[in-house]
C-alpha cells in the first residue's frame, strides 16, 4: 500500500525508533506514548485489520511472538504490559495497518473501555 503511513516505517522511508525487527514483523515506539513503554508491532506485509488475517497463516503468532520478544527488550516481561489491537471505527482503530499496542512500564488503568 503506497499510501499507508506503517508500510511506508516497514519500508524505512519513515523514520521510526526501532525496537525488533524479523522476517514477518516490525516493531517500533508510538509516537504518542500512552505508557512509559509503549511499542507497536505489525506485520511486514499489509493486513488491515485483525478480521484480514487469514486463519490457514501463522501471523498472529509471529505477531505474539515479537510482542515477548519485544517486551524483554523493554524490560517489561516480569512487571507486566497490556496487549491492544483497535479494529474498526468502534475499536478506536485509526491506521488501517493491523498493529498490537504493547503498553507497559507503569500500573496500567483497570478500566478496558
Ligand atoms: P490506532 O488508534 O490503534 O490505529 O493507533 C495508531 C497509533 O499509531 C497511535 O497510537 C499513534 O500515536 C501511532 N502513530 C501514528 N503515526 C505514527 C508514527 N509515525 N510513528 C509512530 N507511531 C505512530
Ligand atoms: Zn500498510
Amino acid at each position: 500500500m503506497d499510501e499507508c503511513i506503517f508500510c511506508k516505517i516497514v519500508k524505512g522511508d519513515i523514520p521510526s525508533a526501532k525496537v525488533y525487527e524479523d522476517e514477518r514483523t516490525f516493531a517500533f515506539d508510538d509516537i504518542q506514548p500512552m505508557a512509559p513503554v509503549h511499542v507497536l508491532i505489525v506485520p511486514k506485509g499489509h493486513v488491515e485489520t485483525v478480521m484480514d488475517l487469514a486463519e490457514d497463516d501463522d501471523l498472529a503468532k509471529d505477531l505474539l511472538t515479537a510482542a515477548q520478544k519485544v517486551a524483554r527488550i523493554k524490560k517489561v516481561d516480569r512487571s507486566g504490559f497490556r496487549l491492544v489491537v483497535n479494529c474498526g471505527s468502534d475499536g478506536g482503530q485509526i491506521v488501517s495497518h493491523l498493529h498490537l499496542h504493547l503498553l507497559g512500564g507503569k500500573k496500567l488503568a483497570d478500566e478496558m473501555g
